[in-house]
């Protein structure tokens, strides 16, 4: 269920926050559009760090596996990522499905190692909205739709228990299946 508690904008400075936690980078030098990796410095270990402290921050589980990990996965070995490392036209163009006006297009060919650069500010805040909107209408807890906002965190207004959410990697997996049903992009 699409939710209403926690706005993109508070979600953007929460992602502003934990990576100048992290990174050490003032979080006014920060736009929706800076790459972690290119713009901020950021490495791969880095990651772990700034998903651990918006798991804690929002009560979620940020995805584990990046996108291509998870076509590779579901489709097959080569299905994303060719004998040279590069992506797949498949590749290509699922994930520029996925980022679409978030960001630069990805071109034919990019290097796999390439692609952790296309996480942003705003691509990592709007993968928490997603996270987010799965939301259960009804808390699991109690039967009641009493949702409300605890400072970052959803919680049940009648018996007091912290909104769970689907997990990044389940959603991600989720998203692919629905795009495949869509438009067969693997036979
Ligand atoms: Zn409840």
């Amino acid at each position: 269920m699409a939710q209403n508690l926690i706005t993109e904008e508070m979600v953007i400075e929460e992602v502003k926050k934990a990576v100048s936690e992290t990174l050490s980078v003032e979080t006014d030098q920060m736009t929706p559009e800076s790459s972690l990796i290119n713009d901020l410095g950021a490495e791969s270990l880095d990651f772990l760090d700034i998903n651990y402290r918006l798991e804690q921050t929002f009560g979620i589980r940020m995805a584990r596996h990046f996108i291509l990990e998870h076509i590779e996965e579901m489709f097959g070995e080569g299905s994303a990522i060719d004998d040279e490392g590069g992506l797949t036209d498949k590749a290509v163009e699922l994930l520029n499905i996925r980022y679409e006006g978030e960001g630069p297009r990805v071109e034919p060919g990019m290097d796999m190692d390439e692609v952790p650069t296309l996480i942003t500010i705003g691509s990592l805040a709007a993968g928490i909205m997603d996270i987010l909107d799965t939301l259960p209408e009804k808390c699991p807890e109690c039967g009641e739709t009493a949702w409300q906002l605890d400072g970052t965190r959803i919680k049940c207004g009648s018996c007091g228990a912290y909104a769970e959410f689907m997990s990044g990697d389940d959603l991600i997996q989720e998203w692919l299946k629905k795009v495949q049903e869509e438009r067969h992009i693997f036979e």
